[in-house]
């Protein structure tokens, strides 16, 4: 690029961010794509120019810049929390004591907890309850950088509860400064209502109720619970094909308690991720490398759980698959809204090197998401969501239980957090 088309350019910036270590979590150059002491040049709600503090700043100088000197601080893209279950109602605290007094998962799904629980609640509450207690986990995610997060349906099971909880996310997204994937989860569990009829429910699932939901703007991707315990690979498939039909995406919860071929299904019907994958195959890593079906790994849940058996890290790196890692925040199985700590436990639990566990949590958790090219790594035109971070090296931030070194975040340009506190300001 010219000098001349750089200062053209530098005309039109609205801010520079100089001094600053930047994780652009870009492959192919630097672990972390690192890029030490950089300038980064936003224009509205985009990346416009990276470079050299020193070039960065004699391009601004004598311009009507806001410069701001970070003097160190380190730069990530927004984190992106890819799969969670973020607005239900309730809570599950009971069945957390019943786990924890030797009742198994299963054991408590079948005598009607579990899920159902969470759905009876999630049914008899408004939409300004679900709304308020989301609203108290999503600020926690956001104090710790993240800029997306995808939220699930899946606990209203009936077309008019799923449609509040899909409204519910969107206004989430609306009302706060972070960008709200919608998936609808409408194969989580078999409600009551339609226990002599699976096939009935698994109809409505994936005929006239996603019509509905994805008619109304609400349904980015569908989903799936896919185990012995909530539904089999051929139902799973014929929600699978009534999204590819309207033009949708999908994720499907795969291999968390066992291996039904569920990853192979994902990745045959171009799934953007698999999740949870404790379960897996050589062929189900296989077919979902071939497919580039990310998998999101789940520690947080893992580690509620309490099981022994991890994914097969190894396996999937062999194979080639994206690994995304996320919070699956959720009552019951991941009450859980760090990031943070999910990317500590897939380092502690699952083996991820620190590296993996940030990628997992940025430039994969966007591709898990199908945005991967407006988010999740740091680039001129990518849109300006950046984490602000006080630390000596990315590893430090899987690194910490507990620890919450963010100390701003930027969306689409503009600056939320604490920045201006702790970064001096400089014209
Ligand atoms: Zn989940």
């Amino acid at each position: 690029m010219s000098e001349r088309v750089q200062r053209s350019s530098a005309d039109e910036w609205d801010q520079l961010l100089v001094g600053a270590h930047i994780a652009t979590m870009r492959t192919g150059g630097r672990a972390y794509g690192e890029l030490p002491d950089t300038a980064l040049a936003i224009k509205g709600e985009r990346i416009a120019w990276l470079g050299p503090t020193a070039e960065g700043r004699r391009l601004a100088a004598n311009k009507n810049i806001d410069v701001q000197d970070l003097q160190g601080l380190w730069i990530t893209p927004g984190l992106i929390d890819c799969h969670t279950h973020l607005v239900y109602g309730g809570n599950r605290v009971a069945e957390f004591e019943q786990r924890l007094c030797g009742v198994s998962y299963e054991d408590i799904a079948r005598a009607g907890g579990g899920i159902q629980s969470t759905v009876r609640a999630t049914r008899a509450a408004s939409a300004a309850a679900l709304q308020e207690s989301a609203l108290v986990r999503l600020r926690r995610l956001m104090a710790e950088g993240v800029t997306t997060i995808e939220i699930k349906s899946g606990y209203g099971l009936e077309l008019s509860a799923e449609r509040r909880l899909l409204e519910v996310a969107r206004d989430l997204g609306e009302r706060l400064p972070v960008s709200v994937r919608k998936t609808f989860l409408g194969l989580h569990s078999l409600p009551p209502e339609f226990a002599a009829n699976r096939q009935e429910f698994v109809h409505r699932v994936s005929g006239p109720w996603l019509d509905a939901l994805a008619a109304e703007g609400l349904v980015d991707a569908v989903d799936a619970f896919c185990e012995n315990i909530a539904f089999s690979v051929e139902e799973t498939r014929q929600l699978l094909a009534a999204a590819k039909t309207l033009g949708l995406a999908a994720h499907v919860h795969a291999g968390q308690l066992s291996d039904m071929g569920a990853a192979e299904l994902a990745a045959q019907w171009g799934a953007l991720s698999a999740d949870h994958l404790e379960y897996l195959s050589a062929s189900g890593a296989r077919a979902m490398a071939a497919a580039g079906t990310v998998a999101v790994l789940l520690p947080t849940a893992y580690f509620t759980l309490r099981q022994t058996t991890p994914p097969p890290v190894a396996l999937l790196r062999e194979a080639g698959v994206q690994i995304a890692v996320a919070t699956d925040c959720n009552p019951g199985t991941s009450p859980c809204s760090s990031l943070l700590t999910a990317m500590n436990m897939a380092c502690t639990l699952f083996g991820l090197t620190p590296e993996e566990a940030l990628s997992g949590a940025t430039r994969n958790a966007a591709r898990a998401l199908g945005i991967q090219n407006d988010v999740g790594t740091i680039a001129t035109g990518m849109r300006a969501d950046l984490a602000f971070w006080r630390i000596e090296r990315p590893a430090e931030l899987a690194y910490g239980l507990g620890a919450n070194p963010c100390v701003g975040v930027m969306y689409g340009g503009r600056l939320r957090g604490e920045l201006l506190r702790t970064a001096a300001v400089v014209r």
